[in-house]
C-alpha cells in the first residue's frame, strides 16, 4: 500500500538545452494503476526512473506515504521495476534470476524459496524454474521479469513499456495478466507505454506527458469524453 507524491520534480540532463522534466506534480493514489503515456522522448522513462531511483533528480521531491525518498538508493526503496528489455541475467536460471535481488538484500534461503515458488505459482511458471532465459520465449522472459519484481513484495511496481517487444496476441494476454496481478497484490502500479489502447484499457488514471509537461491526468472515461 503506498501513495506516491511527485512535488515540483525536475530533471535536467547535463548539457541538455532544456529540462527533460521542467516541473512535474502528480499524486499517485494508493493501489491505483496509473499509466504514463505520450510520444517518444516526452520524458516517460525519465520520470519512471527517477521514481525508481535509477536517475538522479535535479530538483523537487518524491514522497512515498509522506516519506521523502530523494536520497534512498534503488535497493532501499520499496519499489520494483520491470524493464522493456527484461534485464534478466542470461547465465542464471529462472529461479536464480528471481532470487537474486532477495539474496542481495540478505533474505534467508527459506524465505527466498517461499517467495520464488509463490511468484512462480502466480505466474504459472513452476515448470520453468530451472530454465535459462535464453531458452525461453519473449512472453516467458517478461513473466520472469515480473516475477523478479513480485518476490520483492514492493509497495510500488513500475513498468517501463514491458510489452513492446511482444507480438500483438501475447501483448493482449499479458495486459490482462498484469491487471489481474494488480487486483491480486493490491499494489500501486505505474505503467509507461506509448500505446493508446494499452493506456485506455489498463489505466485507472492516465497521465499524458508532452515535452516533459503533464498535459492531463484523468480517468480513461473522462479523457475519452474530453480529449
Ligand atoms: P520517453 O521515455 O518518453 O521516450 P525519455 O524520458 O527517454 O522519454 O527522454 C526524455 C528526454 O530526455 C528526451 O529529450 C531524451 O533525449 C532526453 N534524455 C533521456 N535520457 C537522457 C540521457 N541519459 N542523457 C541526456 N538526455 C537524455
Ligand atoms: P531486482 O531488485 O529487480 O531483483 P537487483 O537489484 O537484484 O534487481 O539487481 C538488478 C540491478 O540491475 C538493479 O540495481 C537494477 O536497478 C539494475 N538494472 C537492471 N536492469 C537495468 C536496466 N535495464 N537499466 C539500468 N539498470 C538496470
Amino acid at each position: 500500500m503506498a501513495t506516491v507524491e511527485i512535488r515540483n520534480l525536475v530533471k535536467q540532463y547535463p548539457g541538455a538545452a532544456k529540462a527533460a522534466i521542467p516541473n512535474a506534480n502528480l499524486t499517485i493514489d494508493d493501489q491505483s494503476f496509473v499509466v504514463l503515456v505520450g510520444p517518444s522522448g516526452c520524458g516517460k522513462s525519465t520520470l519512471l526512473r527517477m521514481i525508481a531511483g535509477l536517475e538522479e533528480i535535479s530538483g523537487g521531491e518524491l514522497l512515498i506515504d509522506g516519506q521523502r525518498m530523494n536520497d534512498l538508493s534503488p535497493k532501499d526503496r520499496d519499489i520494483a521495476m520491470v524493464f522493456q528489455n527484461y534485464a534478466l541475467y542470461p547465465h542464471m536460471s529462472v529461479y536464480e534470476n528471481m532470487a537474486f535481488g532477495l539474496k542481495l538484500r540478505k533474505f534467508s534461503k527459506a524465505e527466498i524459496d517461499n517467495r520464488v515458488r509463490a511468484a512462480a505459482d502466480i505466474l504459472d511458471m513452476k515448470e520453468l524454474l530451472d530454465r535459462k532465459p535464453k531458452a525461453m520465449s519473449g512472453g516467458q522472459r517478461q513473466r520472469v521479469a515480473i516475477g523478479r519484481a513480485i518476490v520483492r513484495e514492493p509497495k510500488v511496481f513500475l513498468f517501463d513499456e514491458p510489452l513492446s517487444n511482444l507480438d500483438a496476441k501475447l501483448r493482449v494476454q499479458m495486459r490482462v495478466e498484469i491487471k489481474r496481478l494488480h487486483q491480486r497484490l493490491k499494489a500501486t502500479m505505474v505503467y509507461v507505454t506509448h500505446d493508446q489502447v494499452e493506456a485506455m484499457t489498463m489505466g485507472d488514471k492516465i497521465v499524458v506527458l508532452k515535452a516533459g509537461v503533464i498535459q492531463q491526468a484523468d480517468s480513461p472515461m473522462n479523457l475519452y469524453n474530453n480529449p
